[in-house]
């Protein structure tokens, strides 16, 4: 005999996606269960990457992207002052650093104005010298309102706001084949224990397309492939002389080996941009030489010996590498006509920045009062 039990929604995947729905929908006095695969929440992507708030500047006018990074840093900076979690308005430099490259700075610089970041100035080569001396670049967009956070801290508070409205999070948990049944999806989580709910939200980062062809009857055409671009990030040993975030002109697949100030007033390189094959974190001394011919663009006096791979992030691009997806995508019933399955696919940056708006949007549009 198995025990059942029946939640108004279950979430799967304990990234910052999964944990800020989770959260969201328990504070709407819902039944949440949140099911991770792994021992702890956010050992995914949320927690292999920049941990920069991103102010949404690059991103395509009317797109997911721009729409929650604006939103989400708003709650973004509220959540965190409130909860005294880590946080600095560090403020940024987008650096052009080739003549030839104006036109692209000034197209960044425009998209920013059209996505609501009326902050955004630009800076000529002399007034870049004023926020850092030892940069080398012709122009720059300087946007005070993008920041970096703690991001472990920040998981740890919304799990926390989620456990005291009576939401129960499972770890170490992988869930077998999932049934829709009427109204209701069905699975077990062990040899004992039947789970029941209408409402199945699929947080499974990486492994979010991968995750839809465990419910029986789910159309295969319907399931896209999800491609891995790894990213590299690189520690200095020695002192780095800025004191903003530093981003080149983005690239396709990632924002360009940048420098993100951290915390502690020290910071790091990259990420790199690496298409691979299967979910491997493992750094290559060998990548450091591109590194240094991306970073000595913008900044001349950098040590080769100095840099050293530290740790990797990888991003879940939908599509191939030639041709991915560029934004988020949230799938409901009208796209694939499983009612109650929500799948969030395709969440790479600005991920941590738009969560709580992402949250917002789907408890908004999808949980039923
Ligand atoms: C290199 C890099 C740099 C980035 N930098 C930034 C940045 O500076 N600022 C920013 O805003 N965003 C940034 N992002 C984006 C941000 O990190 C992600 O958008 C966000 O962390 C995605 O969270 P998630 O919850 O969707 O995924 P994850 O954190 O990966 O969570 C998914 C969870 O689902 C679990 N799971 C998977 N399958 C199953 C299953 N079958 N059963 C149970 N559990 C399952 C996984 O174990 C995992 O814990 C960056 C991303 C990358 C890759």
């Amino acid at each position: 005999m198995k025990d059942i039990y029946n939640f108004d929604i279950i979430i799967v995947g304990a990234g910052v996606i999964g944990i800020a729905i989770a959260r969201a929908c328990a504070q709407k006095n819902k039944s949440v269960l949140l099911i991770e695969k792994n021992l702890q929440f956010g050992e995914g992507i949320s927690s292999r990457n920049s941990e920069v708030i991103h102010a949404g500047i690059y991103y395509p006018e009317n797109s997911l992207k721009a729409k929650f990074c604006r939103d989400g840093m708003e709650r973004l900076y509220r959540y965190c002052y409130e909860k005294r979690i880590s946080i600095k308005q560090t403020g940024k430099l987008i650096v052009q650093t080739s003549a030839k490259d104006e036109d692209k700075l000034l197209e960044i610089y425009n998209l920013g104005k059209k996505n609501g970041c009326n902050e955004l100035r630009l800076l000529n080569t002399q007034e870049i010298k004023k926020f850092e001396t030892e940069i080398s670049a012709v122009n720059a967009i300087w946007s005070p309102k993008t920041g970096i956070f703690d991001s472990h801290s920040f998981m740890k508070s919304l799990l926390d706001d989620f456990e005291k409205e009576d939401g129960i999070v499972v770890f170490n948990h992988n869930l077998g084949k999932i049934v829709k049944k009427g109204r209701f999806f069905e699975f077990t989580i062990d040899s004992t224990t039947i789970l029941k709910t209408k409402t199945l939200i699929n947080c499974c980062g990486l492994h979010a397309t991968k995750f839809l062809e465990s419910i029986e009857d789910f159309p295969k055409s319907l399931i896209k492939k999800t491609s891995f671009c790894k990213g590299t990030y690189f520690g200095y040993q020695g002192k780095i002389p800025f004191n903003h975030h530093i981003y080149p002109i983005p690239n396709k697949a990632g924002l360009g080996i940048h420098f993100t100030q951290d915390l502690n007033e020290n910071g790091q390189f990259g990420p790199d941009t690496e298409w691979i094959n299967s979910e491997d974190y493992a750094v290559d001394f060998n990548r450091v030489k591109n590194a240094h011919i991306q970073i000595k663009k913008y900044w001349p006096n950098c040590d080769i010996t100095k840099i050293r791979p530290v740790y990797s992030g990888i991003r879940p691009k939908i599509g191939s590498k030639v041709n991915f997806e560029k934004d988020f995508i949230i799938q409901t019933e009208h796209h694939h006509n499983f009612s109650g399955l929500i799948n969030l696919i395709g969440i790479e940056s600005p991920g941590l920045t738009a969560s709580l708006s992402i949250a917002n949007e789907i408890v908004r549009n999808y949980v039923e009062d």
